[in-house]
């Protein structure tokens, strides 16, 4: 049975911690009970994972359906792989340890990030050169303007950096309910290239890293640079990093010569990163009022507490103005607004 809950307060429902509720909150455990949410034609769902990838700017009317759905199964294996079917409401890194403790590889560097499984197709998670697509067989999720359960594979869902079908034409429309991932027995292909995990490792004179080791080393370097949502209420980047034309990153260069940046996924693609962009026009550790921007992260918006999800997003607008007026370059959110 799912569980409905009225006039919900969603504080510690929302990473940011700002103090709105929702009229209506209905907990799902299982596919049956969103057939049931389907046949009863509830108004306007908000779909519910961690709160770490929201920004509330006011109550919410209709009904929020919290995920709960539970589960991590073993679907098939081989000697060098294993694919594993996960609940949508399985906290993702508690299944990044399940598959440690397995030995499985593939998700190590996602480690540590907040939130369930059910939302990490959504914005396509990634760190440290990894995307969960990399490990992604299928999803399943619950159509909710027509009651079926569909499945979609890698190609439906549109992956993209930070973005997927579901962050686009499929926006509210599914509730993703189980997601399917390939992960490695054997021959792991491990990723170091990226942040400071291979000095991590160097400095603990780690030669040849285990997937747990690297796991290790990047628990702490998010742990030393990220700011915990226990403490200051934040939804980790606010922006995505802008990947621009390799012929507007000329044209921008001529103005910015020291202007930092990685290749993109194509080749006449560049990716800025953001917290630099910001970084430069003073606003890391500026604070208005209750909101502010981290002093060591430019890219994360914090809440110093009671104060409202509109301030935090007056702030993202004069951020977004300012580094497009400065260098001609449209920041866009990562964050979901509600
Ligand atoms: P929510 O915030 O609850 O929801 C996010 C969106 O997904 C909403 O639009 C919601 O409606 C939708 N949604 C949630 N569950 C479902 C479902 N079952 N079916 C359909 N729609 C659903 N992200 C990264 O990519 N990489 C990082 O390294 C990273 N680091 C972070 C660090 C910190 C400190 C924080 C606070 C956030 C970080 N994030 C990162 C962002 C966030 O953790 C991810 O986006 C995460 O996947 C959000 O999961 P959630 O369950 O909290 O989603
Ligand atoms: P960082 O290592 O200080 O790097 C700053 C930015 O530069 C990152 O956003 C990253 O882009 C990019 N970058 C760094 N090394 C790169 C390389 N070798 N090739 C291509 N791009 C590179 O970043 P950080 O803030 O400490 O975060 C570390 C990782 O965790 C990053 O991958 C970041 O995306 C992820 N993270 C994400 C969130 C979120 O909410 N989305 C929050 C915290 C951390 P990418 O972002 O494209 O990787």
């Amino acid at each position: 049975m799912s569980t409905q809950k009225n006039f919900f307060n969603l504080k510690a429902y929302n990473t940011f911690g700002f103090d709105y509720h929702a009229n209506h909150l209905i907990k799902i455990y299982s596919i049956d009970n969103l057939a049931e949410v389907y046949n009863q034609s509830l108004p306007t769902h908000h779909i519910l994972g961690g709160g770490s990838n929201i920004l509330l700017t006011k109550n919410i009317e209709g009904y929020v359906l919290k995920c709960e759905i539970k589960g991590i199964h073993i679907e098939a294996e081989n000697e060098q792989f294993v694919e594993v079917t996960v609940g949508a409401g399985e906290v993702w890194h508690q299944f990044v340890l399940w598959a440690l403790s397995q030995k499985l590889g593939g998700i190590e560097n996602l480690s540590l990030i907040p939130g369930t499984v059910g939302a990490a197709p959504i914005q396509n998670i990634g760190a440290y050169g990894v995307e969960q697509k990399e490990v992604f067989v299928s999803l399943k999720a619950f159509n909710l303007h027509t009651g079926e359960l569909e499945t979609f594979d890698k190609k439906a869902c549109k992956f993209g950096y930070r973005d997927s079908f579901f962050k686009g034409e499929g926006k509210g429309a599914y509730f993703i309910t189980h997601v399917t991932y390939r992960l490695t027995k054997t021959n792991h292909n491990i990723q170091l290239d990226y942040g400071d995990i291979r000095k991590k490792l160097d400095d603990q004179n780690i030669k040849n890293p285990s997937i747990s080791d690297i796991s290790d080393a990047v628990i702490y370097i998010r742990k030393s640079k990220l700011p915990d949502p226990a403490n200051i209420g934040n939804a980790g980047s606010f922006f995505k990093n802008p990947i621009i034309s390799r012929s507007k990153f000329e044209s921008i260069c001529k103005k910015f010569p020291n202007i930092p940046f990685y290749e993109g996924s194509h080749k006449d693609e560049v990716k800025i990163p953001a917290g630099w962009l910001i970084d430069q026009l003073q606003y890391k550790g500026r604070r208005n009022g209750n909101v502010g921007v981290h002093d060591k992260q430019a890219l994360v918006l914090v809440h110093y507490g009671n104060g409202k999800g509109h301030e935090l997003y007056d702030l993202a607008s004069e951020i977004k103005t300012a580094v497009f007026q400065h260098y001609d370059i449209p920041l866009e959110m990562e964050v979901n607004i509600w």
